[in-house]
């Protein structure tokens, strides 16, 4: 086990984490990303860059805001962690090869549009355009400029069928089935996955997403569920389990 990469990837996911919170939290309000500096939304005092290091500083303050004691929501140290673990595992599956830049870019996006969807039910256009103009650079880096033109295609496709599921949901359930974000976002998944798989992963993510689904729309008592978080999560499988058997075994093990 290559330990020490993966101790680096985790800590460089909680603090990417921190500020996708930030970003995930401000760009559908329209909010600069870099202005204000991080406060408290209580009383507005500015983090000390003690007060910024992810987790640790929520477990030192016990949770609560260091100047008027406001309580730190949980989901804030909760997110880091779950950004330091999918960071990790992205290091763990993809390990030091160039695709790792591309599979970092998309799970940043994924995290992003976690918070913003969960907490706004909005997919923001600047994430998903500055996802897509990353990857494109990238992959013109790695793989050459004709195959970052070439994969336009699949992209493409992915946005076009899911158009098309979307406008049949519209008709089956007499109401917006979904939003637009949800079909800009399939141009990226068809972008990174290829066609057939960004499809799978729309399935994928509503066969595991109906129960969880069900479940929130029973607490919350909300007939709109936030569908991008579920897309995500059937996309991140299908990327996942790209990597092969035996990875799968060592990592059991390792656990166990
Ligand atoms: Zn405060």
């Amino acid at each position: 086990m290559d330990l020490y990469y993966i101790i680096i990837f985790f800590v460089l996911g909680t603090v990417m984490g921190s500020f996708y919170n930030v970003v995930g939290d401000r760009l559908p309000n329209n909010e600069s990303i870099v202005k204000p500096r991080s406060h408290c939304p209580k009383c507005h005092h500015i983090l000390s860059p003690l007060e910024l290091i992810p987790i640790l500083s929520y477990v030192f303050q016990k949770g609560k805001c260091k100047n008027c004691k406001a309580s730190i929501p949980i989901v804030h140290p909760l997110f880091e962690i779950l950004s330091g673990i999918m960071f990790a595992l992205t290091y763990y599956i993809f390990k030091l090869t160039p695709e790792l830049a591309i599979a970092l870019t998309f799970i940043s996006m994924l995290l992003i549009i976690l918070v913003s969807d969960m907490n706004y039910m909005i997919i923001p256009d600047e994430v998903l355009l500055i996802t897509f103009i990353l990857l494109f650079i990238e992959k013109i880096i790695i793989y050459g400029l004709s195959d970052a033109v070439y994969t336009l295609i699949p992209a493409l496709l992915a946005f076009i069928t899911m158009f098309l599921i979307k406008k049949l949901g519209d008709v089956l359930f007499r109401r917006e089935s979904m939003g637009g974000g949800d079909i800009k976002l399939l141009f990226i998944f068809g972008y990174v996955l290829g066609y057939p798989l960004a499809l799978l992963s729309i399935f994928v993510g509503s066969i595991l997403g109906l129960p969880l689904s069900y479940f929130l729309m029973k607490i919350t008592k909300s007939h709109e569920i936030p569908f991008g978080p579920l897309l995500s999560l059937g996309a991140i499988i299908i990327y996942f389990s790209q990597m092969n058997f035996n990875q799968i075994i060592d990592l059991l093990n390792w656990m166990s």
